[in-house]
Order: structure tokens, then sequence, then C-alpha cells
């Protein structure tokens, strides 16, 4: 009995007719003489009835069926009986009246319920996930999923874009995590790594002249796992020649603009406002700056390099900032919650924390005797705080006190409701410094990667003041999330090997790991750029999902395992002898997580 229909078409017109219909059961009813299932496949629901005087047989096989059996039904459209209708459902007016039923297969008892969305751990859903995915939201997840790729890959095909796949096995390509790395048996004791973003083979595509590349392309980083991070992860890569940072701007609002539009039938005004990395952390203490709440930093360093306050004074002395964040309305909140902020600033690096609360009648604030009238009038005025609102003030080094005060106005933002539902506030951030210093190993790390292309002014300070040279890359955020980075590109041998020689990396290293790149730009490389949107973080953006696993067919724990298939799992000795591997068993015997 193969489907004549789908479950999510029949409506009224189809009254009359026959229809045969593939699905799981969804729900059962057994109303004593009547058999009532709702009948489920992927595009909706129709309620089936099994009815003792359409035919003995079916009924008393009906009473059998269970949850998530897999079944065909034969049988005729009706009407639904007056009140019993369902407007909720596409199919809601009708049922099918079965004559014949074939099982597929049964099922087992479900570990945990389908048809009912309720809360689950993890751990269960992500065994049985060919049971989780039968649940309606996790699907829906999954088709939105291939909806914006499917508009993304129009948008390019449109801009003459084509798809070229690069190689999952390859040499390592530093984004700044550890390699996944696959042993080669037929080269004993070397070894490929998994790719962590297809850059260097994106760029060797353009010296080939392609122009224009993308690929929705698999990365994989080796990091410790945060709810954001899974080991392996989609990106939309793509590359261009002969272009500027503009190019790439409007090529990505347009393709974001389109998603909206066909996707989620929503108008997403463009262009993208942008930030300057600079503007971005005065302003908001951080490069990701979330644009659907206001709360901005202010500085009130030059007020407290001359007040009595000690031991603000003397923080800025050694230079270090001052600066606060005004949480509006917030004296309403208990004065455990209040408290509940200075452990938050501890937890995110701060020594300490001053909080004035404004009510109508008086200001409050711990250290009030040490910072005196006269400074506390002038820092509520800097700060425009009127009744009702808290001032929370930092005194640290920049780096800290951003830190600090852009973790504060996300915390408060949330705890305070804020955030607006449902909107989406692109923006693009430009003009960041090509390396940042790296105090651990003392020495200078490339802010993105050391392919982006420093200001063209700059390049004279590239050796002599590395701290000064600005980059030309750029980055997509939406609502406080990093959706992606690019840059335009070096492409010329002589920057690109002094870059190397910035951070660090002897000649031969260089010729070892990048001699390939090197050479291939001797060979007539254009200018060229491009940027990679993250296709996961993306979608959980648009669904609002939980997680970013929730947006993942498959996803990995936050310990880097599949719960389904088990992996990573040991495996057999003659395969690992074959690789030339042997495993110490302190290492093989760890208890899996
Ligand atoms: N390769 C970069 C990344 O994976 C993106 C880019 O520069 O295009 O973040």
């Amino acid at each position: 009995m193969i489907r004549t229909r789908t479950c999510g078409e029949l409506t009224e017109k189809a009254i009359g007719q026959e229809a045969v219909l593939n699905g799981w059961v969804h729900r059962r009813r057994d109303h004593g003489g009547l058999i009532f299932i709702d009948l489920r496949d992927r595009w909706g629901i129709t309620q089936v009835v099994f009815n003792p005087a359409q035919g003995t047989d079916t009924h008393t096989k009906a009473k059998d069926l269970r949850s998530e059996y897999c079944v065909a039904v034969k049988g005729t459209v009706a009407k639904r009986p007056a009140g019993t209708e369902n407007p909720k459902i596409a199919t809601g007016m009708i049922e099918l009246i079965a004559n014949r039923l074939e099982i597929f297969n049964p099922s087992l008892t479900p570990p945990f319920e389908i048809a009912e969305e309720t809360e689950l751990n993890e751990e269960l859903r992500y065994q049985y996930r060919y049971l989780d995915l039968r649940r309606q939201s996790n699907l829906q997840r999954l088709v939105l999923r291939h909806e914006v790729l499917r508009v993304m890959r129009r948008v390019l095909e449109d801009e003459r874009f084509i798809e070229v796949e690069t190689p999952v096995l390859t040499k390592s390509t530093p984004e700044g995590a550890r390699d996944y790395l696959v042993p080669s048996r037929l080269n004993p004791g070397k070894f490929y790594a998994l790719p962590q973003s297809p850059q260097l083979f994106k760029q060797i595509l353009m010296v080939a002249g392609f122009e224009r590349y993308y690929q929705i392309a698999r990365c994989f980083r080796d990091e410790d796992l945060r709810a954001d991070r899974q080991p392996e992860f989609t990106q939309l890569d793509l590359e261009m020649s002969f272009v500027n940072e503009e190019m790439i701007f409007s090529l990505m609002e347009k393709l974001f603009s389109d998603v909206w539009k066909e996707v989620l039938h929503r108008d997403l005004p463009v262009p993208f406002p942008r930030l300057t990395y600079e503007e971005s952390m005065r302003r908001f203490g951080t490069d990701k700056p979330d644009l659907r709440y206001g709360m901005e930093l202010i500085d009130l360093t030059p007020l407290f390099a001359e007040t009595s306050f000690q031991r603000f004074r003397e923080v800025v002395a050694k230079g270090g900032v001052v600066k606060c964040v005004v949480v509006p309305e917030a004296t309403r909140l208990s004065g455990k919650v209040i408290d509940g902020f200075t452990e938050a600033a501890k937890h995110l690096g701060a020594q300490g924390l001053v909080t004035i609360r404004l009510t109508e009648k008086e200001w409050i604030c711990p250290v009030a005797k040490h910072l005196g009238e006269e400074t506390l009038q002038r820092a509520v005025g800097q700060a425009k705080a009127r009744p009702g609102d808290l001032i929370l003030m930092v005194a640290d080094q920049p780096a800290i006190t951003a830190r600090v005060l852009s973790g504060l106005r996300e915390h408060s933002a949330r705890l305070m409701e804020l955030i607006p539902k449902g909107e989406f506030r692109f923006v693009w951030l430009t003009d960041f410094p090509l390396f940042q210093w790296d105090p651990e190993l003392k020495r200078w790390q490339s802010e993105h990667h050391p392919f982006t292309a420093p200001r063209q002014e700059d390049i004279p300070l590239l050796e002599k003041e590395p701290q000064k040279v600005r980059s030309r890359s750029y980055d997509l955020v939406v609502n406080g999330v990093e959706l992606g980075s690019g840059s335009i590109r070096i492409h010329e041998r002589n920057v690109q090997e002094a870059i190397f020689r910035v951070l660090g990396l002897e000649p031969r290293e260089v010729q070892e790991r990048f001699g390939f790149l090197l050479e291939a730009f001797q060979y007539g490389a254009p200018p060229h750029g491009g940027i990679a949107p993250g296709i996961d973080r993306l979608i959980t953006l648009m669904t609002d999902a939980p997680s970013i696993r929730e947006v993942i067919a498959f996803p990995k724990t936050q310990k880097g395992v599949d719960l389904m298939t088990q992996a990573p799992s040991d495996v057999r000795e003659d395969q690992l002898k074959e690789v030339g591997i042997s495993v110490r068993k302190m290492i093989s015997s760890v208890p899996r997580p």
C-alpha cells in the first residue's frame, strides 16, 4: 500500500475520495467501538477512524496499534462530525474512514513521548536521536536550515559563484585552535589534519582564477566545547577576487536579507550599520555588541583622575579606566539581586564593583563616604542617571573594565527583560587591530588569521610597531553573536612573509607549512577577500533554539561524544598497528565521560 496522498494535504475538497496514507501512529484513542489514530508523516497529521462497521478484521488489527508503529491505511475521506473539527491543523476538517490497514513495522514503546514535546534530558534524546527528530519542533528546525541553505545557494548562483569541494584530509590550517589529526597508513608516522576551515584552499582557488567560490563547508576544531561550539560545524565559506570590503558587505547584505525575506518572511533593513572595533569597545566593552538594547558604557576616567577617592585615582594613575553602566529602573530589585551584580563582576574578573542606587529619596552607595559628596554628584550627573536607576561602576585596566561591564550590561539586560524578542540587529565590525599580544606566549598573534591583509598605509609599521597596524578584516555580529569573520587577504609574498616574521615563525617552518602558498603568490595572485558565516549559529538565532546542538541533525555533547553511535570509540589493535600507532593503556582505559 504505497501512499497516494500525504498526511498534510487532505482537506474538505477531498471528501468522498479514496486515499492511502503512510506514516507513524502519533496518538491513538480507543473509544470502545471506534478507534482513532492521528497518523503523522513529514507533511502533517491526519485523523484516521477505524469503525468495526468498515470491516472487523481491520478494526481488530487496529486494536494492536501503538505509538510510533509505522503503517499504511486505506480509506475514504469524510467530513468530521460537527463539533469535532480541529481548526489548528490543515487537515482538521476531515478524517479518513479506514477500511484497510497494513503494519509495516511495529515499534517498541519509545523511551520518551514524541507527540507531547515535554522537556527531556539531552542524553536520552541524543541516544535516541532518530526518535527525537520525529518531534515536530526538531524536524522544523532542520527544515528551516535546509531552506536557508537553499536560498544561500540561489543567491550565490545568481551572483555567478561556483561551488567547489575542498579536501577534508588536509595539512593543518591555523585558525587558532587545535587540529584533529588523522594518521596516514601509506605514510607511516605522518598525519593529515581535518580542516579548521578551507581558508588556504579557497585562496589558492583565487590564484587559480576561479574568481567566485563558495562551499557549505564542514570545519573541525578541537577546542574545549562551550554552549555555542561543536567539534565540527558548518560555514558558508566564500571567496572573491578583485574585490574590496564594500563588495563583500553588500553581497552579504543581499544574502541575509533574501534569507530573511524568503525563510522568515521578514524585511531585514540593509545596509547593516557599522562600528569600528575601537568604537565598539568604547561604547559596549566588546567587539560583539548586542544592539537590541542601550546601557552603553560611560567613561568616568577624567572625573576620577582628580578626585580624592584614592582607590580609583590609583587605578587611573596606573593606566586604568573608570567606567559605568546605568541599569534603568533597577532599584526595585532586591538588595540580594543587587549583591548578585557584585558576584557577577568578580566572576568576570573585577576586583570589585561600586554601586549607586538612586531612589526617589536618597542615593545609596556603600563607598559614598570615600567618594565624597561632590564626586558622587558629578558621577551621577555624567552617568545621566535618574531616580530608580542603578549605576554599576568598575575601575581597572581597560581590557578588564571592558569585559566586566560588557558582561554586566548583558546580565542586567536579561535580568531586567530589556531584550526585545524576535528582533535581529546586524552590525559590521571593522578596523580591527591586525595583531594582539599574547602575554602568556609572549608573542604577537593574528587577531583574525595570518592571511588577513594589513591596511596599505600601515604596511611600513608591520615590523616596527605591530600594535599600530590595522587590519582589513571584518566581523558580522548579530544580537551579540559573532556570525562570521572575513577579510581582504594578503596576495603578495613579501607582505605575507613579513606577517610570519612578526608572528615569530622561523623561515624553515614557514617554508614547510606555507611554502605552497608563498609560491602560488608569485604566479600572478589576484587581490582577493572573503568571509565565512557560521550556519549553525545562524540557524540557532533564526529559530531561537536553546543551543547550537538543536540545529544539528547529529550533534555531539559538550564532551564531544555522539551518544547515538558512541563515537569516539576504541579501535581494534590491528587497525592501530596498520597506521603505526600504539595507545598507552593509561589513555585508552579512561572511562567514557
Ligand atoms: N577562514 C575564516 C574562518 O574560518 C573565515 C574567513 O576569513 O573567510 O573564520
